[in-house]
């Protein structure tokens, strides 16, 4: 290939800059960094689990919109610190995933994640002495895993099958102000990773193309940020093409409503600050886990199940709340209950809103679920980690009207559509319903069945309902424009 033949006389650093994209293993020995993976999975019975700072609450945050969102979120992780530190920490934290119970496929993906650590840190490392310029980033495609095995196992260690979600990834290192590093750590979830956009993506920028997700996976890529000027959105629009929007096609967004590139980091962000109390809920919880593993009252892999099943608790305490996170999270069978529990929970009627929450949670498709990476769920098979006793539905119910108090306004554009304050921004509240209208709600009527309403288009009847459609998504701004 006369690709190959350009290149051969310019070091792999020079061509960052000169050509964008440069295959990891054409600037580090590839064999070196397997065999240095290798020893530390066999030595990983030393290595004691320590923590980065914030960690917990980076994975409390991580967790969290893994389950309630499908596609189109990006999570923006900072790590401050010593840098060597921190890649020792993430490699613990690698290390510490491959439990008992994880089959093989899974293990050989854990392993090309501890490739990829070392990968990061040798990259940093040529970044820190200037052999690289400072925007290098390192891309990596985490699509859906295509081994040959039951759909079920996949679900069970974490994959969510139904939109074939994958993760796009890029790091980068900035020096702030005192001069010290920090990693900066991007991540966008997309629809159908199992397609073709990651060998395409290869095909017409890379010299070697992986042919399994697994493959990928272990084919990091470092570029240029003069190639991906909006880094891992750049990317995601390029794997996109000119019709579809995070892996979705134009059936797909319409429905789902995703924000468009240009606000996605806006968008994410108000998202992870508007749901900001559950993080700190779910990172007291796993911080109280923590102390219990460390005196060994726990193993790790309870603590990673507990804390699965205190976010599926969560989850429904916030689709009462914020039903237009349901598809994302049940799936779309759910959504008329999820809905009706809302509008009951908004009237007051929580008994009601408490047998609606519980048929939607029935409802559910299981294949919308994930655990995070490994969640030890082969331990048990109940959603919740609570008393039987207390019904997980009533509680949830209970604890949603404790939250109601907690949540945050945010700016948005009020969904009730026969809204005064529409098409303008005003404060709204968690479903992205203004104050007036809430206080309808409040007061038990149903300002969605107002005389100018009009259900929203592209979207099957749900009980005559279309609040709580949109995220907050800025209006206007959510539908990819015609390329
Ligand atoms: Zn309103």
């Amino acid at each position: 290939m006369s690709f190959e033949l350009e290149h051969t006389d310019i070091s792999p650093e020079s061509r960052v800059d000169r050509f964008g994209v440069v295959l990891a293993r054409e600037m580090f020995n590839r064999n070196a960094i397997e065999k240095r993976a290798q020893e530390l999975i066999e030595n990983s019975e030393d290595i004691k689990n320590s923590e980065i700072e914030n960690e917990i609450y980076n994975n409390a945050a991580t967790g969290l919109f893994e389950k309630i969102t499908a596609a189109g979120h990006l999570s923006h992780i900072e790590f401050e610190g010593d840098q060597e530190e921190i890649h020792e920490a993430t490699i613990k934290r690698l290390l510490n995933g491959r439990l008992e119970n994880t089959p093989d496929w899974e293990n050989h993906r854990n392993f090309a994640e501890i490739c990829e650590e070392l990968t990061v840190y040798e990259t940093f490392k040529k970044i820190k002495t200037g052999e690289l310029p400072a925007d290098t980033m390192i891309v990596t495609h985490s699509n859906l895993p295509d081994e040959n095995v039951d759909e079920e196992e996949k679900i069970h260690v974490g994959y969510r099958t139904l939109n074939a979600k994958g993760m796009l990834r890029t790091y980068s290192f900035n020096q702030n102000e005192n001069g010290e590093w920090v990693r900066i750590l991007e991540q966008v979830s997309r629809s159908n990773s199992d397609d073709n956009s990651t060998r395409d993506w290869f095909n017409s920028h890379a010299s070697a193309v992986p042919i399994t997700s697994t493959g990928a996976l272990s084919e990091q890529v470092i570029v240029s940020s003069k190639r991906l000027p909006n880094g891992v959105v750049s990317l995601v629009e390029e794997l996109d093409g000119p019709d579809r929007l995070y892996g979705e096609s134009e059936a797909e967004l319409i429905e789902n409503n995703r924000p468009d590139y240009s606000v996605l980091r806006e968008v994410s962000a108000e998202r992870e600050n508007t749901l900001g109390v559950y993080i700190n809920e779910i990172n007291q919880y796993d911080t109280e886990l923590k102390q219990k593993q460390e005196i060994g009252e726990i193993s790790y892999a309870v603590r990673l199940n507990k804390f699965d099943k205190k976010i599926n608790e969560i989850n429904m305490r916030i689709l009462l709340l914020a039903p237009q996170y349901t598809k994302d999270t049940y799936g779309k069978a759910s959504v008329q209950n999820i809905e009706a529990a809302s509008i009951a929970f908004y009237q007051g009627d929580h008994l009601l809103a408490q047998r609606e929450l519980e048929q939607g949670h029935r409802v559910r498709n299981k294949k919308a679920s994930v655990g995070c990476g490994g969640s030890g769920k082969a331990d048990s098979d109940s959603d919740f980690d609570i008393d039987s006793k207390i019904n997980p539905f009533e509680q949830a119910v209970e604890k949603a009207s404790e939250d109601k108090e907690d949540w945050k306004w945010s700016k948005g554009v009020c969904q009730v559509k026969s809204c005064s304050s529409r098409p303008g921004q005003t404060e709204v509240g968690p479903c992205s319903v203004c104050k007036n209208c809430q206080k309808k709600f409040d007061a038990g009527e149903d300002p969605t069945k107002e005389a100018d309403y009009t259900p929203s288009e592209g979207r099957e009847k749900s009980g005559g309902l279309m609040v709580f459609l949109s995220n907050v998504t800025v209006e206007g701004k959510n539908l990819k424009k015609a390329a």
